[in-house]
């Protein structure tokens, strides 16, 4: 037995195997071998499992995100199938006498060079994908098939740490919980826990070598304690704290199709945030009123190449109508700091989170931006979408974008294609869209608070430091009277304001923003039911 604590980010207990999650670019040693006939054989049964592994992306990405955005997965398998690469590879085994692993890293280097020193655009961004296939193989090779994510049982993933392009990748059906050494509060790993309903804790001195697949552990996350390897007693410890979370889960269920007003009468929105189409399972189980944000920018990570307009105008489209009528707020890319995809090229910073991110690439690289507005107006004609835009500093930033809305306009009037005009807003989230709110408040039609940068932008405190936890205070007065600031000026021009950021959430403040006048607050899916059973609960009138 072997039990370690750490912090926890997302109550709940869980008693289930363990996953070793290990990170994709794994070093690749050089090894002489022997027999080069069993080391091509080796290689053969990987690329065997690997066009087994992207048949089963394809089919779930289909499921999930639609055929266009799941194609990649096809070109993966042709690549896959490509003589004159896995040729590549067999001839460097035979006559350097390499070890497989090698053959396929230096491969895919070679490869992947060849691509990107190519004219034409669409062949240079092949290059990310020869990479992509031969990690593939070269995990296989090593046994760490998919990261070690490839089981059909669900487990407990435990890791160093996890980027959001990593977790986005993962299959959520197969997430008990999480354990990471690093890792802080308000990562979006925490925010996926939350979403999914799931105990995560960071902050865990472990030895991941000490771990292996498939060992049982508990993980506590009202302890904040991890147990690997638990005697018979703490199993059953274990499982009985199960049920009671069960019940308890269970008795929030009869909140369901009820409304989110006080005692005294006064109601409140209560909507779900969101990052991909697969998460509005769990807004309508949950009975958010709407989607208060759709963090569109997942959909541009864990993968090689930018969605194209189809692609999005589908996972937008397909969200809009499964929420039937009820409001979608999207907001438009917020990449950087982080939440990295390399083929932005976006390149090292000092200081990431005070660097090119968000609006600002939106502004610098319109055609980008443009193809994401021209997805979102031609979805908007089919069901109830708002769009929010973030990181706003000042008002000539949201000049600036109404222009380039307009020009997509012209566009699509210009081509006959159907859309229309959403209700646009802001999200507030620096010190500097707080202060001049209220001149925002006239030019838009409503704003949405991000606490969680409003935090950190206020607090000069970077949300990403897991040193900084300790300061990182979304209590602290100046962000609570910036909330009420922001409302006021909302109010004054007859714009409505509510808070997207994780600090929505928090029932020990849901009376206090009730008092404020917030008209809406959008949570994690699996808080939905915990906020509205505390609004229902609360009396203003004392
Ligand atoms: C926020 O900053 O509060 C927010 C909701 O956006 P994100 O957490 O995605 O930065
Ligand atoms: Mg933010």
């Amino acid at each position: 037995m072997l039990k370690l604590s750490g912090k926890s980010v997302y109550k709940g207990v869980v008693l289930g195997p363990v996953t070793v999650f290990r990170p994709q670019d794994q070093l690749v040693k050089r090894t002489k071998i022997e027999d080069p006939q069993s080391e091509i054989l080796r290689l053969q049964e990987a690329v065997v499992h690997a066009q087994e592994q992207l048949k089963k992306l394809y089919d779930k990405a289909v499921k999930e995100v639609g055929e266009a955005s799941a194609a990649i997965f096809e070109v993966h398998q042709m690549m896959l199938e490509d003589e004159d690469y896995l040729d590549a590879i067999h001839n460097m085994i035979q006559t350097e006498l390499v070890n497989a692993e090698y053959a396929a890293a230096v491969t895919g280097d070679n490869f992947s060079q060849m691509f990107a020193d190519m004219d034409d655009d669409y062949m240079k961004a092949r290059a990310a994908d020869v990479k992509d296939i031969s990690n593939r193989l070269i995990r296989n090779l090593q046994g760490n098939a998919d990261n070690g994510l490839d089981s059909d049982e669900p487990s407990i993933i435990v890791a160093d740490d996890l980027s959001p392009s990593e977790t986005v990748q993962m299959d959520k059906e197969k997430i008990l919980g999480f354990v990471t050494i690093h890792g802080s509060t308000n990562s979006h790993t925490a925010i996926l826990a939350r979403m999914m309903n799931i105990p995560a804790l960071i902050g865990v001195p472990m030895n991941l070598d000490e771990l292996h697949n498939g060992m049982l552990a508990v993980v506590d996350g009202f302890s904040g304690e991890v147990v690997f390897e638990p005697d018979d007693q703490l199993r059953q410890a274990a499982q009985e704290k199960m049920k009671q979370e069960q019940e308890k889960l269970h008795l929030l269920q009869n909140l369901k199709d009820k409304e989110n007003v006080t005692l005294d009468g006064r109601s409140i929105k209560i909507y779900a945030n969101i990052g991909s189409v697969g998460d509005v399972g769990y807004v309508l189980e949950n009975d958010a009123g709407g989607i208060g944000l759709f963090r569109s920018e997942f959909l541009y990570l864990g993968r090689n190449d930018f969605p194209s307009e189809e692609e999005q105008f589908q996972a937008y489209k397909q969200v809009a109508q499964m929420m039937g009528g009820k409001k979608v707020i999207i907001r438009t890319l917020d990449i950087g700091a982080d939440k990295q995809a390399d083929y932005f090229n976006l390149g090292r910073e000092e200081n990431p989170a005070l660097g090119y991110r968000a609006i600002r690439i939106c502004l610098k690289q319109p055609e980008i931006f443009k193809t994401q507005l021209r997805a979102l107006l031609r979805a908007a004609a089919f069901g109830n979408i708002s769009v929010m835009y973030p990181m706003i500093t000042s008002t000539e930033e949201v000049t600036a974008i109404y222009d380039i809305v307009k020009e997509v306009q012209k566009e699509l009037d210009e081509n006959e294609t159907p859309y229309k005009l959403p209700e646009q807003g802001v999200m507030i989230e620096t010190p500097a869209a707080v202060m001049i709110s209220d001149e925002l408040a006239e030019m838009v039609d409503f704003f949405s608070i991000g606490t969680n940068d409003l935090t950190q932008y206020t607090l000069a405190i970077d949300r990403q430091n897991e040193k900084l936890d300790d300061f990182y205070k979304p209590h602290h007065k100046a962000i609570l009277r910036m909330i009420q600031m922001v409302t006021d000026n909302a109010h004054k021009h007859g714009k409505w304001a509510g808070i997207c950021g994780e600090l929505g959430a928090d029932t020990d403040l849901t009376e206090e923003f009730l008092r404020m006048g917030l008209d809406e607050l959008s949570v994690a899916p699996s808080m939905v039911l915990k906020v509205r059973k505390a609004v229902r609960e609360t009396d203003l009138s004392k």
